[in-house]
């Protein structure tokens, strides 16, 4: 397990908090095939152990315990600017089951809580639930969740609400954090260690380079420019991208004020506490990039160690410059794949940014105009298409522009449709969809996040039993008040 190599001082053993009468409200079947943990015929875990292990109650479920659970201390910078400790505040690492870490968020006390209470609401908690697996399921790397479990127990927010914990796997739950928090304490083994470790058990790839230390830097930065690059194709806003909340592996991690864009702005701020707007969609390849130049920064002394005599800021700050040009080939080719263009022309990035552009002028919806963009043909006019637009005269332009190009593709129609479908999700957890999930499960109603999940489990299928799922919210419907409270 990653924190074998983690010591006393930068973690602290400690069992959760018992949950009062906690029960289910949902689990993945998915995630929990993943573990190896048998499901009876209700979708529930075959062992009821797991209902206490999963509330932070028990330490011992189907077979497996978990004898030593961990809270972990990082750092890292929030919102731009440094914030020192941080930490594992409410979430507790039990220990790893087919090579995932099981981790429960929400579960209690830690030395790491500061001024926290260590518990997370049922609404946050359905957020984080429903998100991880539906990302996880349009394709894009991301912590797993595996259950539910909810409780009585008031905690107060801006109102009072209730409990839930959020039970979520990894392969590791390192995150860019935990390098800032050695390098800022001086702690050089450490981060020699957790460098070995990440080599050893996540990148083998570096193990052959003869700076293992820079190729590492160089293969974060890599999966992390090609997520931020699946987020921006499919409209997802982070929310808080603080480098505290970006994970070494470039899984996507920390659900918050997250959402995914309806009616397009690029310049949406999807948490209303982020005022400046800097996590903004447009904004977030750009911050991701500064993310990097603070594992940039945290892994100076490990370069020092690795290329004595040289300059090692010089060093990754040209590591650092693949970062853009990494981020805009795997965009490029996304949003290809979006357009349902397999050939290379120079000029489609000009086509994709006007659409882009389109769509914000016209604030279409972002997931139904990719995902009706299947239904043009080469020959035939497509007047339904660009009903989804205001300005018709700007929609057909770019649609004859578009014929156009797709005269260069030698796919059939109905082959370039099966392509875009299977790129292009029908489904998204849209921000209204689950407001409403949450709001029946505060009335001990599990039925709509149950539905979700399973409708968010198959995006790219056509489901015509659940169309109003497809649809973009009313005015009414559109949520705008997402802050970081959890
Ligand atoms: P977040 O904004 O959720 O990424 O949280 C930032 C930091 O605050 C993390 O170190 C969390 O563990 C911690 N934190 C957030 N909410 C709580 C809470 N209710 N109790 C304890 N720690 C918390
Ligand atoms: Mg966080």
């Amino acid at each position: 397990m990653a924190f074998s190599i983690i010591g006393d001082d930068t973690c602290q053993f400690i069992a959760p908090t018992p949950l009062p009468d906690p029960y289910w409200i949902a689990v993945s079947p998915q995630a929990a095939a993943l573990l190896g943990i048998p499901l009876g015929p209700k979708q529930l875990p075959l062992d009821p152990a797991w209902l206490a292990v999963l509330a932070g109650n028990a330490l011992e479920a189907g077979g497996h315990q978990f004898l030593k659970p961990m809270a972990t201390a990082y750092s890292g910078h929030q919102f731009g600017h440094w914030a020192g400790q941080l930490g594992d505040g409410r979430a507790f690492l039990l220990g790893e089951l087919n090579h995932q870490e099981l981790q429960l968020k929400g579960a209690g006390m830690t030395r790491y809580s500061r001024m926290g209470d260590g518990r997370a609401v049922l609404r946050s908690s359905v957020r984080e639930f429903l998100c991880s697996e539906a990302m996880h399921a349009l394709g894009i790397p991301t912590t797993r969740a595996l259950s539910l479990v909810g409780s009585k127990q008031p905690v107060r927010r801006e109102t009072v609400e209730t409990a839930a914990v959020c039970s979520r796997l990894a392969p590791s739950f390192i995150r860019i954090g935990h390098f800032e928090h050695y390098a800022a304490n001086g702690l050089h083994a450490r981060l020699q260690e957790l460098a070995a470790y990440l080599i050893e058990a996540h990148y083998p790839e570096c193990q052959s380079s003869s700076t293992p230390y820079l190729a590492l830097f160089k293969a974060i930065s890599t999966r992390n420019a090609e997520r931020v690059a699946q987020w921006q194709a499919v409209g997802f806003c982070h929310g808080v991208l603080n480098s505290d909340n970006i994970s070494a592996l470039g899984l996507t991690m920390d659900y918050g004020p997250f959402g995914f864009l309806d009616h397009t702005a690029l310049d949406h701020i999807c948490n209303h506490t982020d005022s400046g707007g800097r996590y903004a969609y447009h904004r977030q390849p750009k911050i991701m990039h500064w993310n990097m130049a603070c594992l940039a920064n945290a892994m100076v002394p490990l370069i020092e160690i690795e290329s004595p005599g040289e300059d090692a800021a010089d060093i990754l700050r040209a590591a650092l410059g693949t970062f853009p040009p990494e981020y805009e080939a795997r965009w490029l080719a996304l949003f290809r794949g979006k357009l349902g263009l397999q050939t290379n022309v120079p000029e489609d990035i000009d086509l994709i940014e006007a659409l882009l552009q389109l769509m914000h002028a016209n604030r279409a919806d972002f997931t139904t105009v990719f995902r009706s963009l299947s239904t043009v043909q080469k020959k035939e006019f497509n007047l339904n298409w660009r009903d989804q637009f205001l300005d018709r005269a700007a929609a057909d332009s770019w649609l004859m522009q578009y014929r156009e190009r797709l005269a260069l593709e030698s796919n059939s129609d109905a082959e370039r449709a099966l392509q875009m479908n299977s790129v292009n999700p029908k489904f998204i957890l849209r921000n209204h969809l689950a407001q409403h999930a949450i709001e029946m499960a505060q009335e001990d109603d599990f039925t709509e996040v149950n539905r979700l999940h399973l409708i968010l489990s198959r995006p790219f299928d056509e489901q015509p039993e659940f169309e109003q799922y497809a649809l973009a919210p009313l005015p009414d419907q559109v949520v705008t008040d997402l802050s970081c409270s959890s």
